[in-house]
């Protein structure tokens, strides 16, 4: 059971939307579809978790966002290919 972040109702469920991303460098935004998603029937939001609001950003962080389509799918993002072996820029890990 999902609580959802907003209104800690338990009638949160998974579901996929579209989001939209500002890549890092600011140069533009891609509406990422399909994304992995809570939404609460309760206060109507539908939000991302944190860890894939993460693998987003380091997804985005670390492929050529030069050739990313304006639009995309989650799954198609995540299948992108990595400039970088790992995020150098994250200290956290
Ligand atoms: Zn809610």
């Amino acid at each position: 059971m999902l609580k959802c972040n907003w209104c800690e109702s338990l009638n949160a469920t998974t579901s996929t939307g579209t989001v939209y991303w500002e890549l890092p460098d600011g140069t533009k935004a891609v509406a990422i579809t399909e994304t992995p998603s809570v939404v609460c029937v309760d206060c109507g939001m539908e939000y991302q978790e944190d860890s894939i609001v993460k693998e987003i950003e380091d997804q985005l962080f670390l492929i050529n966002t030069r050739e990313l389509e304006a639009e995309l799918s989650y799954t198609q993002l995540m299948g992108k290919q990595r400039l970088l072996k790992r995020n150098y820029f994250d200290f956290t890990s």
